[in-house]
């Protein structure tokens, strides 16, 4: 069957913007870029994207879906059919499930429930000890072998760094970046929000900056000495932007994403006690965002990720303390780089694209996505950049509802998610 998407802007960074060009798409790939004043291929759908920008599809870098094990707050389903909708062809699941993906037969399970949804790709995320409890190494190979794209204790840092130091050696035999959730427990043990005026204000137990920053130091350094790749899951310190800046500069192989909820949200949306602000890293003070912000201009930042991590309602409907950290994003994100990067001017549609699309795929090696180049798997996502809109939690498709931007009003959405040549998302 063939595709083909009409008359767009299409944004490549590789090749530049086009305005007024057509793809063909044929087999589930790109095969020809035609111009205005080339002959119409006969035979094919056309999808009218005449006013919109056309991107390679964006990946989402770091998400929880929840299954197996915890399938009342997401399915690999319900979390895929959140990602298409919210703009996203592909996703890279956090191994915390129940039991934890630290083996090749839950890798291979979670590859297979996602072809059974057909909605979104979906690279899983291995973890680098086994049952992410920082002491045995996993078996990285195998779970290479059945489809992971990185390892990463998210969530449970590795606090050894002896072990730290093995696994990142381990992991560089396989070819395999290391994610690294940065928060050194000894310090934010039992805090709930960012460590600051507020938190002394509202008589929360904080989180300070100094345990991400602590953390992302020790692991780049010992990046630098293994010659491994690290990425540095959501960044939300001047501290760690700076650290990575450094290291950048250094040579050292690393990268780094930043969340939706870091770039918009400081420690003051707390102040309500909506347990819909409770995460980790938590929402941090304005200085922590404007460094968020500038790395994310100056090419510091390498990814946007959304560390989408649904729960059920029951389970955030508890005192601010004992809540679970952790919110939804995959509908909102695209909305909010719009609203508070593209629209302000920070950041133009080629970087938007780069950090939503073409670096997550280099930096996970996803060969033949994040480009719209002839032969690219035709992974596409299709926006709406003037498009105004309100994001209802109660509308979500995510099983679970603990947004904290309910109500929130966007100009710019995703009006279209193309998946290996399919059209598997309309607005
Ligand atoms: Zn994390
Ligand atoms: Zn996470």
């Amino acid at each position: 069957m063939k595709l083909l998407i009409a008359n767009g802007h299409l944004i490549d960074p590789p090749a530049q913007e086009n305005t007024g060009m057509s793809i063909l798409i044929e087999d589930g790939r790109v095969s020809a870029w035609l111009r205005p004043s080339d002959a119409k291929p006969e035979d094919c759908e056309v999808f009218n994207a005449s006013g919109l920008l056309v991107a390679p599809g964006f990946i989402d870098m770091h998400v929880h879906l929840r299954e197996p094990g915890q399938e009342h707050k997401e399915t690999i389903a319900s979390g895929c059919a959140a990602a298409v909708a919210g703009g996203w062809t592909s996703v890279c699941p956090m191994p915390n499930t129940q039991p934890i993906n630290d083996n090749a037969a839950i890798t291979r399970y979670i590859i297979e429930q996602a072809e059974r949804a057909g909605l979104a790709n979906v690279f899983p995320i291995g973890a680098i000890t086994k049952s992410s409890d920082g002491s045995e190494l996993s078996e990285m190979g195998e779970m290479k072998a059945a489809g992971a794209v990185a390892v990463s204790d998210d969530g449970r840092p590795v606090p050894n760094a002896g072990i730290m130091r093995r696994a990142m050696q381990y992991a560089r035999d396989f070819d395999l970046p290391v994610i690294d959730h940065c928060e050194d427990k000894s310090l934010s043990s039992g805090g709930v929000m960012h460590e600051g005026k507020i938190s002394l204000l509202l008589g929360l137990k904080g989180m300070p900056a100094l345990s991400e920053d602590i953390d992302a130091v020790r692991d780049i350094i010992l990046a630098k000495d293994t010659g491994s790749h690290i990425h540095i899951a959501h960044v939300s310190t001047k501290g760690a932007v700076e650290a990575v800046r450094r290291a950048k500069a250094e040579g050292i192989n690393v990268t780094c994403e930043a969340t939706p909820h870091h770039f918009t949200l400081t420690d003051k949306a707390v102040e309500g006690y909506d347990t819909n602000t409770k995460m980790a890293p938590p929402l941090r003070s304005p200085e922590h965002l404007e460094a968020v912000i500038e790395g994310l201009r100056d090419g510091t930042i390498d990814a946007i990720a959304t560390d989408h991590a649904p729960h059920h309602a029951d389970e955030k409907a508890l005192e601010y303390d004992r809540a679970p950290m952790g919110i939804t994003g995959l509908e909102t994100a695209v909305g909010l780089a719009f609203n508070e990067l593209v629209h302000k001017g920070i950041i133009d549609l080629a970087r938007l694209v780069q950090l939503c699309s073409t670096n997550p795929a280099k930096i996970f090696k996803l060969h033949n996505r994040g480009t719209l180049a002839p032969g690219s798997i035709a992974d596409i996502t299709i926006i709406d950049p003037d498009l105004k809109w309100t994001y209802k939690n109660a509308d979500s498709r995510s099983k679970s509802r603990n947004s904290p931007f309910d109500n929130w009003e966007f100009t710019g959405a995703a009006v279209a998610t193309i998946v290996g040549g399919r059209i598997v998302y309309r607005r």
